[in-house]
């Protein structure tokens, strides 16, 4: 008999011994349809085919509950949310942590405040804004998260930049990579050093990879620099100067 959603998702969540409910597949399942029917209206991902949406958009989001990140009462930023990977998944599991899923596109955002609403979780804020424009409009928002995460949204040391300044000392970051998560690193060495950062672990094999960067000290108010600039002039050594 064909797998379905479900078997490839818990086979999946097995392979990488993440502990799950029926009740959670089952809300993976519902946001899983929810996606299918929006991606109808707004382009929300082109991964859509049920083997393929389990593995890349569901499991993959679960990846950093191996890690021992999240005690209850952890606080939790995603930046570049999109349709709500990893931040709407990881909430599903974490129903005694906090999360904000931050995206500078109101229409994307429009499908997890639907899901939230319909799946009533009481642990997720959703926040349209640029991370860069949010840190200086918001200043609360700098340095007051213990977890900070971001799936396909920029190079490492871009995402350095934008993330780093939320995070609180001792906190996290946890930057969603593909096989060539050494070389960002390499390539990140001194936006993480310069935003504070220390290079923890990796969790992952070669396909996926898990960029874990604890924070050691604060980000000097100065960073991010404003809208658009990290990403035109990434932070490197030398070449780059903060303005
Ligand atoms: N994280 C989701 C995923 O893995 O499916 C979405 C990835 S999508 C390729 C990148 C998202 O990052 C887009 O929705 C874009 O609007 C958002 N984004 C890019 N730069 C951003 C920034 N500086 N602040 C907030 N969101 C940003």
């Amino acid at each position: 008999m064909e797998k379905n959603f479900e078997d490839i998702l818990a086979e999946e969540l097995e392979k990488h011994k993440i502990k799950y409910s029926k009740k959670e597949i089952s809300d993976l399942r519902f946001l899983y349809e929810l996606l299918l029917e929006y991606n109808k209206k707004i382009n929300l991902t082109a991964i859509t085919e049920p083997h393929q949406a389990a593995r890349k958009h569901f499991a993959d989001s679960l990846l950093p509950l191996k890690s021992e990140l999240f005690p209850p009462k952890t606080k939790c930023l995603d930046i570049g949310t999109g349709a709500g990977f990893p931040g709407l998944p990881l909430a599903i599991f974490l129903p005694e942590c906090d999360f904000l899923l931050l995206d500078s596109i109101a229409k994307k955002l429009s499908f997890a405040s639907d899901a939230i609403k319909k799946l009533g979780l009481k642990n997720v804020k959703i926040k349209v804004s640029r991370a860069e424009n949010l840190i200086r409009e918001e200043n609360e928002t700098r340095e007051s998260f213990d977890v900070v995460f971001s799936r396909a949204v920029a190079s490492l040391p871009v995402l350095i930049e934008l993330s780093l300044p939320f995070v609180k000392t001792g906190g996290h970051f946890i930057a969603f990579k593909s096989k060539e998560a050494e070389n960002e690193l390499r390539d990140a060495a001194f936006a993480i050093k310069t935003l504070g950062g220390e290079f923890e672990t990796i969790i992952g094999d070669h396909e996926r990879n898990l960029i874990i960067i604890k924070k050691k000290n604060p980000t000097p108010e100065k960073y991010p620099r404003r809208n658009g600039v990290p990403e035109k002039r990434p932070l490197r050594e030398t070449k780059n100067d903060a303005s």
